[in-house]
């Protein structure tokens, strides 16, 4: 196992810092084409309640993170412009393009990370994909969270696993960097089900991971299922103890990129356990020697 810290520094040389973007998109399970309420988990932010606001240029987005967080990461560190609210290539391929070109142009910008859907990489949006490739590093995020399409319908992903294994091939055939986010702990999933996950992402050939526990936000229909005891919210040790034996799971050159998420905390119900950051982060560090 690699942490993101190592590999960016030995792959640029130094520390490198994302600076958010939100683009003017939606998910195919919002708008109706594919479902309607987005993912069970998800806020009305898309998973992007960190990002930028979206009136703003991409140009200024970027200018505007960076300012924030200059101080902290030194004059050495890069920055990755990070694509991040609700599933960047469900759009038109020509918007997509001119906001990659406008984000690589940008000053400090050295990398590219694009998180999206496996049902939405069709063939204009891959060479769109490509020619971003070509001009620097590109990261694609997968939101697959499970394998399972049985627990995936239950939290309205609305696509089948299979399209996931299609896109991480054709993102490595055009020398994307992949990286897959997993959720532990959804409802009715068991460690054996989680682990399958783990298994059939290494098999595909994903390059990164995102782990998460489940956590429950408020206004999303996960909500819910929580308040009618539907679902079971684990522990912290219990969590880790599955990100353990997951990793035991991966290639040595696998890329951890995230060891849990932490929900915005204004809106976050459960678990309590992450709401404590820097615990959790000296936790980590214990744990798997970091
Ligand atoms: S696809 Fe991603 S952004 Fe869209 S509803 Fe699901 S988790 Fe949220």
């Amino acid at each position: 196992m690699i942490t993101a810290n190592q590999y960016f520094r030995e792959r640029f040389g130094h520390k490198m810092y994302k600076a958010s973007i939100s683009l003017n998109v939606t998910c195919p399970n919002r708008d109706g084409s594919k479902g309607v309420g987005g993912c069970v988990f998800c806020s009305d932010g898309g998973s992007g309640e960190f990002a930028a606001k979206c009136g703003d240029t991409i140009s200024d987005q970027i200018a505007g993170t960076i300012d924030q967080i200059r101080d902290k990461a030194g004059k050495d560190a890069g920055y990755i412009a990070y694509f991040q609210n609700f599933t960047n290539t469900y759009c038109d391929p020509s918007y997509l393009e001119k906001s990659l070109e406008e984000a690589s142009g940008c000053e400090g910008i050295e990398a590219v990370s694009i998180a999206t859907r496996p049902d939405c990489l069709g063939n204009e949006i891959l060479e769109v994909l490509c020619r971003q490739a070509e001009r620097m590093p590109l990261f694609v995020e997968l939101g697959l969270q499970t394998s399972n399409d049985d627990t995936a319908a239950l939290i309205n992903r609305c696509y089948e696993t299979k399209e996931y294994v299609k896109a991480v091939s054709d993102l490595k055939s055009i020398g994307a960097n992949v990286i897959t986010h997993i959720i532990f702990g959804l409802p009715g999933e068991t460690k054996e089900m989680m682990m399958e996950t783990v298994k059939l992402c290494a098999d595909s050939g994903s390059d990164g991971y995102k782990f998460t526990c489940l956590y429950v936000l408020e206004n999303t229909a996960l909500e819910k299922l929580f308040m009618n005891n539907e679902v079971e919210i684990l522990e912290m040790e219990e969590y880790f103890d599955i990100v353990e034996d997951a990793i035991k799971l991966l290639p040595e050159d696998a890329v951890i990129h995230r060891f849990t998420g932490d929900g915005p905390k204004k809106i976050l119900i459960a678990p309590s356990w992450t709401m404590n950051k820097r615990q959790v982060i000296n936790y980590i560090n214990r744990r798997f020697c970091l």
